[in-house]
């Protein structure tokens, strides 16, 4: 699967960042795991990967309901957008400060690539492309109370598995959950019971008995 997602896919380096076989096969078979039974036509709609060597500052705008515009910087490891390319910062890849990735639930090629699949029904809400709307309603009557009760937890100051920025939103609780329930799908199973059973229902895999 990686080799038909190396052959269907376009790298691109930025800044002058060279993209070697190597980081393009470590991010192939990254991105690959998530869909390895849901087959790879799900990423069929982007073609364009572009790497960065290190993390990208996005100048923000949001204005409030008061209609005061305001501007700060986001950093990005990553970012996917709808029929976009899905961007990547090398360093981040890699795992952050130079530790290792995987000790921890963190995996930005898998956050990435959860929000495609996210959005392939034409939103970012932390449900992916279901069958039916009777599927889409099941999975909020799961996935809904499982970050409710996650953020309650956050806000309180409890050590979760996933990353306090799944807290953002439904879309977020989505990707960084994808990254627990690949990276350390026992701790998940553990902490949000329901949550693991839900993804591994969509994934078809079970990776906490591996
Ligand atoms: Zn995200």
């Amino acid at each position: 699967m990686a080799s038909l997602f190396l052959d269907r896919k376009e790298f691109n380096g930025a800044g002058g960042f060279a993209v070697g076989d190597a980081i393009a096969l470590s991010v192939a078979v990254q991105a690959c795991l998530p869909v390895l039974e849901l087959g790879i036509h799900q990423y069929d709609g982007f073609v364009g990967i572009v790497m960065h060597a290190d993390a990208v500052v996005a100048e923000r705008e949001v204005t409030d309901e008061h209609g005061i515009v305001h501007r700060y910087d986001e950093v990005l490891a990553g970012e996917a957008m709808e029929g976009g390319p899905v961007m990547l910062s090398w360093a981040d890849v890699q795992g952050q400060d130079g530790t290792d990735a995987a000790a921890s639930a963190y995996n930005v090629v898998i956050h990435e690539f959860a929000h495609v699949l996210d959005m392939r029904d034409g939103q970012p809400d932390g449900v992916p492309l279901l069958p039916t709307n009777k599927d889409r309603k099941a999975w909020l009557a799961v996935l809904m109370p499982e970050y409710d009760r996650f953020r309650e937890r956050v806000v309180c100051g409890y050590e979760t598995v996933l990353d306090a920025y799944a807290a953002e939103a439904p879309d977020e609780f989505f990707a960084v959950a994808s990254e627990g329930f690949f990276v350390t799908p026992r701790e998940l199973k553990e902490e949000q019971p329901a949550l693991y059973r839900l993804l591994a229902s969509y994934y078809r895999q079970d990776p906490a008995v591996l």
